[in-house]
């Protein structure tokens, strides 16, 4: 029996390796590269631990070359949803009265494991199936998803110790119980780390999980299924089932065992679950917990006293990394005019030097977009910004689609604040720059506080401290993760846990304390050591 008092601590970071030419790992990883390019895998639905083929069936391409076939995959219907539930809920009791240490070995093995003995594996499949370079795979499926994973077991202990004061008569605690029912984990493809922290931070808490992936993110998705269970991961605990979004989101949202939504995914999906959520209400044994981050229109504000040059490199880098496709991406820019010409020339310069092509040659620093229908939505601002007299393309622009779904990182000027490329999310390599007068910048900073609806992130710049102060205060509620002479981009879990509000989601924080605890429904008990034998107020007596 277990009777240690237990804290995890607080981890290091997962540290992120280099892959310098002939490196160990460099090594390791253009062998893993070649492994899964040169096999199709076959992907069940994984329920209840057991593989399920359904023979309703898609394929897994690359982004970079649609014409490579990686996998093809297995799609759940409704009698697999509801099989996946079955199970979650033939698993609950089980998992849920397990010692939460045990639970978190579990979730600390899958760490170990994903960046020891199968970082070139989680590498390879986020590169070839997501269309990431080396380093933004190795931040993502390495060493993110190991932070959070390592860091939820010492953000558990935490909670677990939030504890009640008692008394001399009486004990007082409270018990985290996991949700009545099961949690419904809906992933979106950009990142994997969020994949698995989608599901695995309901099961650290004594949840069961159903688990829909995305369908372009299902290589590195189901190589972490069979990393779970090499990491002890009972059958049930979490069940695996690709297919579409809305065949599946239907019969979830229909059963009775519902207990909550862990999403991360765009602002019109999060909205039409909530809908049907609320229209299923009566239907559930508790208000289910609703947890989503969704979309964002992230912003650099420069301020004249602001360095160009710096200006420039971030704009380039927040704005263009995997292609611009991460909620956190810079996508609008308001510039000084004084500053304008100089942060345009160092982006142009950056420009020249990028190269754009392949994930596996290495010295590409951009590569292609995930699918043909983000492909043509990213082309359609580009081609509406080149019909428009109110913008002009000053870097980029071109676009093909013939091999992978490449678009060029792509610069659009606008005289209009409210020009459509300033409001509405891409989710690609687009960046929009407003330039402003520079004896406005207050107005300027109000104008960028109300132009979306979102409020994820943003970055403001200068050397000017008490402007940057005030600009702080004017954009208090314009982003959930707000930068200072940085770039809006790469928050680091156990640094700045990451969420936003408004149209940007519930602001839950991934990575942090504040996530886990939507999971627990607290019980708070009493105990009376020597109970009262008498109804009457002392002062009866
Ligand atoms: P998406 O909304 O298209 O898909 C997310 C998931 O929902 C997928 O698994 C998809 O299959 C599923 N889905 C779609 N329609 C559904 C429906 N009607 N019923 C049930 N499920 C449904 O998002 P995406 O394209 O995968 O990801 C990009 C979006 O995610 C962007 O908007 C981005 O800003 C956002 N995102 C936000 C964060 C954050 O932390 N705020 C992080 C990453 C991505």
């Amino acid at each position: 029996m277990r009777n240690a008092v237990f804290n995890f601590p607080v981890p290091a970071n997962e540290p992120v390796k280099s892959y310098l030419a002939g490196s160990p790992e460099r090594v390791a990883l253009e062998n893993e590269l070649e492994r899964q390019k040169s096999i199709v895998l076959d992907i069940p639905l994984i329920i209840g631990g057991k593989e399920v083929r359904t023979g309703d069936t898609g394929t897994v391409v690359m982004p970079t070359d649609h014409g490579h076939i990686l996998a093809t995959y297995h799609k759940a219907g409704p009698k697999e949803v509801k099989m996946a539930i079955d199970a979650a809920m033939k698993a609950h009791s089980q998992w849920e009265s397990l010692d939460w240490t045990v639970r978190a070995s579990i979730m600390l093995k899958i760490a170990e494991l994903v960046s020891g003995k199968y970082r070139a594996l989680m590498n390879a499949s986020a590169m070839l199936g997501q269309g990431k370079n080396c380093y933004q795979a190795e931040i993502d499926a390495v060493c993110e998803l190991s932070d959070f994973l390592r860091y939820n077991a010492a953000f558990a202990s935490k909670i677990y110790n939030i504890q009640p004061k008692s008394a001399s008569n009486q004990i007082n605690s409270v018990e985290y119980r996991p949700l009545e029912g099961f949690v419904f984990a809906l992933s979106p493809f950009n990142f994997t780390s969020i994949a698995s922290n989608l599901a695995l931070s309901p099961v650290l808490m004594g949840n069961t999980v159903v688990w829909k992936p995305s369908t372009t993110a299902i290589l590195s998705n189901y190589y972490l299924m069979e990393i779970y269970k090499e990491a002890g991961l009972p059958d049930g605990v979490v069940n695996f089932i690709p297919g579409s979004g809305a065949v599946i989101g239907k019969e979830v949202f229909a059963s009775a065992d519902f207990a909550g939504l862990h999403f991360t995914g765009s602002c019109d999906t999060f909205n039409t679950l909530w809908k049907e959520v609320g229209e299923n209400l009566g239907r559930y044994r508790s208000y289910p917990r609703l947890v989503g981050e969704t979309g964002g229109k992230d912003f650099i504000f420069v301020h004249p006293s602001a360095c160009a040059e710096e200006v420039g490199n971030a704009a380039y880098c927040g704005a263009y990394e995997f292609q611009g496709q991460k909620c956190s991406a810079a996508s609008r820019m308001y510039v000084p005019a004084s500053l304008w010409p100089d942060v345009l020339n160092k982006m142009k310069q950056t420009a020249a030097q990028a190269k754009m092509g392949d994930v596996c040659d290495f010295g590409n620093f951009i590569n292609a977009v995930i699918d043909e229908k983000s492909f043509d939505n990213i082309v359609s601002y580009i081609e509406y910004a080149r019909e428009s007299k109110d913008a002009e393309i000053l870097i980029g622009g071109n676009y093909d689609k013939s091999k992978g779904y490449f678009v060029e990182p792509t610069l659009i000027v606008t005289t209009d604040p409210y020009f459509k490329s300033m409001k509405e999310e891409i989710f690609g390599p687009v960046l929009t720059v407003y330039v402003y007068d520079d004896d406005k910048v207050e107005e300027t900073a109000r104008l960028c506080d109300s132009t979306s609806p979102y409020g994820l992130t943003g970055a403001i710049w200068g050397r000017d401290r008490v402007a940057l102060d005030a600009l702080s205060d004017i954009l208090k509620y314009a982003a959930g993760n707000f930068y200072i002479n940085d770039k809006p981009t790469g928050a680091v879990v156990g640094m700045q846990p990451f969420g936003g509000s408004r149209a940007s989601g519930t602001n839950d924080k991934a990575g942090g304390e504040f996530n886990l605890i939507r999971w627990v429904l607290p019980r708070s008990i009493k105990e009376t050591l020597v109970p009262p034998t008498d109804f009457r107020y002392s002062y009866m007596k």
